[in-house]
């Protein structure tokens, strides 16, 4: 067998078969198959795409590229959560303990932020000692004890897909839907999870910005889920403004304490609540949504789910004094407000420019290599529909030296106001529990 001809059969439109996809994927992986291949290949997937069976096997090889962690032994369902990213989403954080909380275990790899979206491993680092880099033993101890572990990705999980992600990013090939199912799939699945929930975001702050093509994505997911004996539902969520008030670090974990103490934004909260419940049905620990959103509710009303986030903390080496001590946590201490140029109703937000905005003060990469801040960020004080007056403050920006004039342009850029009356935009779009088959 030739790359050579598993890249023109590709090119020309053609469905490759198991042993094709086998020997290109592990070829890369172990350095066999070059760079400039593997670049041809994932361009002609770009044009031609790749059927269901098809990208079912292409993903398992990608899953198989390294290993899979074994959860077996613990005898309940294991149900993750995953987002397609956004600005100030950190939903992980009071879900995960929230969900804990009610019984079923979360085993959770997450990754950093790039760009203009943020990362959970960078937010879970700015709780002071944190450590997200637990090797697999350490993982599934945690899973098994706690019912919970928060850790990145180890060099042994999809190793395939940290070669190809990075190849995409310089190759013009990331916004492609096989490609971008596959890669999450892959990583997902290799928790050793049973179910997940997607969360798949649409809008100004997200990578799909229609409907049709996050309905795709999720259903290209889901069908890889199924193909592969899993249970998988997404929920295709608003991304048009960002989530909460806070971007930024430190930040986002205030907020995340917040809701799991049973205060926070409504939207935080709403989220948190309806994907805890989807979660709560998949791990069979609630017989039905409303049942499972109770569940939830509960817990962050108790102070169970604020418990054992305290407990996941400390598990990993963090100081869980935070979860009643904010004052534990990285916050810059100056801060300078955005104000509206004149009176209006918020019409729309460039949420991308927020995200990016924030990423400019530190908060945030622009490469792989880039330091975080976790003490920056940015307090976003409108939403959508909401009617302010000249000098009103609308961003409160958390701030060191670095990047505050570029910060503050980008969110006068970012908030469009007009006259006349807009209507909030729905948080919750649609819900796909069927694949593409
Ligand atoms: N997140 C991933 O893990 N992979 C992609 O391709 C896009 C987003």
């Amino acid at each position: 067998m030739r790359a050579y001809d598993i890249i023109l059969k590709k090119r020309n439109g053609e469905t490759l078969v198991e042993a094709e996809i086998q020997f290109l994927i592990e070829g890369y992986t172990k350095g066999l198959i070059t760079e400039y291949q593997m670049a041809a290949f994932a361009m002609a997937v770009f044009f031609r795409g790749m059927s269901s069976p098809e990208l079912a096997r292409f993903t398992e090889s990608m899953l198989h590229s390294g290993s899979v962690i074994d959860l077996s032994h613990i005898d309940a369902l294991k149900v993750d959560k995953h987002s397609t990213g956004g600005v100030g989403d950190k939903i992980s954080l009071p879900l995960a303990p929230a969900v804990a909380a009610c019984g079923v275990p979360v085993p959770m790899v997450s990754g950093r932020g790039l760009g203009h979206t943020g990362g959970t491993l960078d937010k879970l680092e700015s709780i002071p000692g944190f450590r997200v880099d637990l090797d697999v033993k350490a993982y599934k101890n945690l899973v098994e004890n706690i019912g919970c572990c928060l850790i990145g990705q180890t060099g042994e999980v999809a190793p395939a897909d940290k070669k190809l992600y990075a190849l995409r990013d310089v190759t013009a090939t990331v916004d492609c839907i096989p490609l971008i199912a596959s890669s999450i799939m892959s990583k997902k699945l290799a928790e050793g999870i049973d179910a997940l929930v997607l969360d798949v975001k649409v809008g100004s702050g997200a990578f799909m910005k229609t409907i049709e093509e996050a309905r795709d994505l999720a259903q290209t997911m889901v069908g890889i889920g199924a193909h592969m004996g899993k249970k998988v539902v997404a929920r295709l969520t608003n991304m048009d403004q960002p989530l909460g008030r806070m971007v930024g670090n430190s930040l986002e974990v205030v907020e995340s304490l917040q809701v799991l103490s049973g205060q926070g934004p409504q939207d935080v909260i709403d989220l948190t609540v309806e994907l805890g419940a989807e979660m709560l049905v998949l791990g069979a620990v609630a017989s039905d949504i409303d049942t499972g959103r109770e569940q939830i509710k509960t817990a962050l009303n108790d102070g169970s789910a604020l418990a054992k986030f305290a407990e996941i903390i400390k598990a990993q080496d963090g100081d869980p004094k935070i979860v009643n001590d904010y004052s534990l946590l990285p916050l810059a201490s100056q801060t300078t407000e955005v104000t509206a140029a004149k009176d209006g109703v918020l019409k729309s937000v460039n949420t991308e420019k927020v995200g990016v905005a924030s990423m400019l003060l530190g908060g945030g990469r622009q490469k792989a290599s880039d330091e975080v801040d976790p003490s920056v960020g940015i307090e976003v004080m409108v939403r959508i529909g909401d009617e302010v007056k000249k000098g009103q403050p609308i961003a409160k920006i958390y701030h060191q030296e670095k990047g505050l004039e570029a910060c503050k342009q980008g969110l006068k850029e970012a908030f469009v106001f007009q006259e006349e009356h807009v209507a909030a935009p729905a948080l919750f779009i649609e819900r796909v529990d069927k694949g593409h088959s």
